[in-house]
């Protein structure tokens, strides 16, 4: 079953105007449910358009998107239904906290749900335990944490309404190696947790090779693959030319080898021609 189906799916934004821009253009994609799949491409390819689709923040310029089998923007359709179903995490989510306390900025979510309030209490002591927050954070302000800490409330804050589908927007960028390290590891973990679908957007090969098992990679609005991790790397070298920032691949695979992780075979002839 796909959890996310796209039917010539396009977005241009300003229409009309001299800043007319078409930012996806007849996308046409399908991810099966339990996936892990990691989204790249370059800067202005149309990764975040097409992500914000995913959740329905987006309405498609044309063309259709189904969202656990459901034409989400179909007559009837409670659109916030499926926001709570596709939970997104932004670019530097830490910026959109703005409760009094961490408890209510996590608790958030849950009460737009309707919850109840053992519920809610108990998704968000669950999300913040998650992402390794602890109790005494509950009443402090966001804004006195450190800038990991505050992402974990952010993302804490998405994980509290169980998304069976989870995106994330660069959600490691500007930490540091290990914080980053952590909030894949939980990505990561959530995924595996109840077969969980999860799109990781990402500047960085190092983290998608390590993380996910998919890719989708985006080029001038258009899908230019979607598939399994070595058969992208196959193509490393079109990649490149689209002005993606690709370092030493087999540098990397090399060290992933290192760590006990799985390497394609093909990564190295690729590498050498
Ligand atoms: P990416 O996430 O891959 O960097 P985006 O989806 O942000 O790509 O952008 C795709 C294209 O759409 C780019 O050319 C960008 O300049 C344009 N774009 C993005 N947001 C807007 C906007 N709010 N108004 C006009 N153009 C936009």
């Amino acid at each position: 079953m796909s959890i996310i189906k796209t039917e010539h799916l396009t977005y241009t934004y300003s229409i009309g105007t001299p800043f007319e821009k078409t930012a996806i253009d007849d996308i046409n994609i399908e991810i099966e449910e339990g996936e892990f799949v990691g989204v790249i491409g370059h800067t202005g390819s149309g990764k975040s358009t097409l992500i914000q689709h995913f959740n329905g923040l987006v309405k498609p310029t044309s063309g259709k998107i189904y969202i656990d089998g459901e034409d989400i923007w179909g007559d009837g359709v409670d659109i916030r239904a499926v926001r709570f179903k596709a939970g997104l995490v932004f670019q530097y989510p830490e910026y959109q906290l703005f409760e009094e306390t961490v408890y209510k900025d996590i608790a958030f979510g849950p009460k737009n749900m309707k919850l109840d309030e053992t519920e809610i209490d108990k998704r968000v002591r669950e999300a913040a335990a998650f992402v390794g927050l602890k109790e005494h954070h509950f009443e402090k302000s966001p804004f006195e944490l450190s800038g990991g800490q505050k992402r974990r409330v952010a993302i804490a804050g998405v994980l509290a309404m169980r998304p069976k589908l989870l995106i994330l927007d660069e959600p490691t960028a500007g930490l540091d190696p290990k914080g980053r390290e952590r909030i894949l590891g939980q990505i990561r973990e959530y995924h595996e947790q109840e077969k969980n679908t999860v799109l990781l957007v990402s500047h960085s090969m190092e983290d998608v090779a390590k993380y996910t098992k998919k890719l989708l990679v985006m080029n001038q609005a258009k899908v230019f693959m979607y598939d399994e991790l070595e058969k992208v790397f196959a193509h490393v070298e079109e990649i490149r030319h689209m002005g993606l920032a690709v370092p030493q691949i087999s540098r990397i695979f090399m060290q992933l080898n290192r760590d006990g992780y799985p390497v394609p075979d093909n990564v190295y002839t690729v590498e050498r021609a």
